[in-house]
């Protein structure tokens, strides 16, 4: 039978490289068209030439999409989407155990995520949808199911993690010769296509990076004339491991101040507009998404590992469903949101749906605004029924989020606080800066009765 798409065939059997190699000589040009592939992997050698060719058509063809207000919003959204129809999103809790029986799953057992004092809860169910990295899901599994998913993981590679500093300009940064929305700074030791993977293990003086203006699109991150930018490069948790809190708060420091001058090289003066600057390592991608090594796009997009080589919907039992950047076909959010897509297709064929549970499960970290005072021109005092089984010591924090905010321009509805109240009163209260912004205007605003949820306590 001949091939009806030859040219995808033969991308299947390349790495970037390879197919750059045979068909381009000027190094130069092979850098501009890998440019990208940091959105990827770390490697245009051992990157699939079919999954970059994709994803890459996407870029020139459509172009790039970004979600106003920042990812967040579009996670608000669907989060909105499963609650508008019944659904029940629950934040800040952690499945535990995938409960089969008859080689079928049957149940989910999950935990706060902060509070051990609250007992670990066991929902029963038709489907499971692991849509969390697929290393962690052998650990939750019962045998044989363990073994087997362990079996077919052991020689997966993880894709690489990524080095984050976001900045906050007081002003617009197209002054200082910013032109374009993603700017790719790349090091003056990167000659050939064959040096961008040793330059991405490289100290962060030469490391190669890209620089965004989200000024440059209508971002909604930052009130005119402020704006947001930020330096991302290719990094791994290697690079982060067996420092001691103080050593690891030196070197993101260190490797601030490295990138601050790049960037004030490429772009003079840039730097004296920078009022806020924060780092996020391969170790903060690992603690907030519990994604091992920090991998921000699932298994390595090899050509080993890409295409219809990727894990796919209840590969293991019939009603367990994979969907993430893990599975097929990737990371990314268009990645994982077609994962999602693909496994609700699947489900819908497999009709495994018995009539919907009543019965709702109960948060207690659901509590009603009791008192609201304002201490001075600068602090307000909010006191809430103390959630069930919240036992705080002095000088813990807990998680505020107002679950009906009223404000949300430029803003998130939660704060991190201290506890201000005794371990021993009824109720828990914080005190909010009146700095501005929607979260504390919200919080002005909020009537006695009204919900909040407080995720906590944490040290
Ligand atoms: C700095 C950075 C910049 C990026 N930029 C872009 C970009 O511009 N465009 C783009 O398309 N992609 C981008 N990505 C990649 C993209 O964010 C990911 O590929 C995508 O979010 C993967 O989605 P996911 O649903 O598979 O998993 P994740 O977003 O990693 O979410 C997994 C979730 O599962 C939860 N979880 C894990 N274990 C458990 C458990 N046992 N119980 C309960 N919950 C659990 C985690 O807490 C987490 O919330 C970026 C990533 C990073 C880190």
């Amino acid at each position: 039978m001949p091939l009806l798409y030859p040219n995808i065939v033969e991308a299947t059997r390349h790495t970037v490289g390879s197919w750059l190699d045979k068909y381009i000589s000027n190094e130069k040009a092979k850098l501009d068209i890998a440019a990208h592939v940091g959105y990827y992997g770390d490697d245009p050698y051992t990157l699939s030439m079919f999954y970059f060719g994709m994803a890459q058509a996407g870029f020139i063809g459509p172009g790039g999409h970004f979600v106003k207000g920042g990812s967040q919003q579009l996670s608000n959204h669907l989060a909105a989407y499963i609650e508008q129809q019944g659904g029940t999103v629950l934040l800040g809790k952690k499945a535990e155990k995938i409960i089969t029986q008859n080689g079928r799953v049957t149940a989910v057992t999950f935990r706060d995520n902060f509070n051990d004092g609250i007992e670990p809860v066991t929902i029963s169910c038709d489907n499971v949808v692991a849509n969390c990295a697929i290393p962690l899901v052998p650990a939750m599994l019962e045998e044989p199911h363990a073994t087997a998913l362990q079996q077919q993981i052991s020689s997966k590679t993880n894709s690489t993690s990524l080095l984050c500093l976001y900045l906050g300009f007081k002003t617009d940064v197209e002054k200082f010769g910013v032109k374009h929305y993603s700017n790719y700074i790349l090091s003056d030791e990167v000659k050939t296509l064959k040096d961008v993977h040793p330059n991405q293990l490289d100290d962060w003086p030469k490391r190669s990076f890209i620089f965004v203006d989200y000024n440059k699109i209508d971002a909604e991150l930052a009130p005119p004339p402020k704006s947001v930018g930020a330096i991302c490069g290719v990094d791994h948790l290697k690079n982060w491991e067996g420092l001691s809190k103080e050593d690891y708060k030196a070197k993101k420091e260190e490797v601030a101040q490295i990138l601050l001058d790049r960037l004030d090289k490429q772009f003079p003066g840039i730097r004296e507009s920078v009022e806020y600057y924060e780092v996020a390592t391969p170790k903060t991608n690992q603690r907030f998404t519990s994604n091992p090594s920090g991998s921000v796009y699932g298994y390595a997009q090899s050509k080993e590992q890409s295409g219809l080589k990727r894990f796919r919907n209840n590969f293991l039992i019939p009603n367990l469903y994979f969907a993430s950047a893990w599975t097929f076909p990737g990371g990314g959010f268009n990645g994982a949101i077609m994962a999602g897509f693909l496994a609700a297709l699947q489900m819908n064929r497999d009709k495994i749906w018995s009539a919907c549970d009543e019965a709702k499960y109960v948060d207690q970290r659901i509590v009603p605004l009791l008192e609201r005072k304002k201490i001075d021109d600068k602090t307000l005092e909010l006191s809430f029924e103390k959630p069930a089984k919240f036992q705080h010591q002095k000088g813990q924090y807990a998680i505020l989020n107002i679950m009906k905010p009223k404000i949300t321009e430029l803003d998130l509805p939660y704060r991190w606080l201290p506890v201000v109240s005794s371990p021993e009163e009824d109720s828990i209260r914080f005190r909010i800066e009146l700095d501005g912004s929607s979260f504390s205007k919200s919080c002005e605003l909020i009537d006695i009765s009204e919900e909040a949820i407080i995720f906590g306590p944490m040290v």
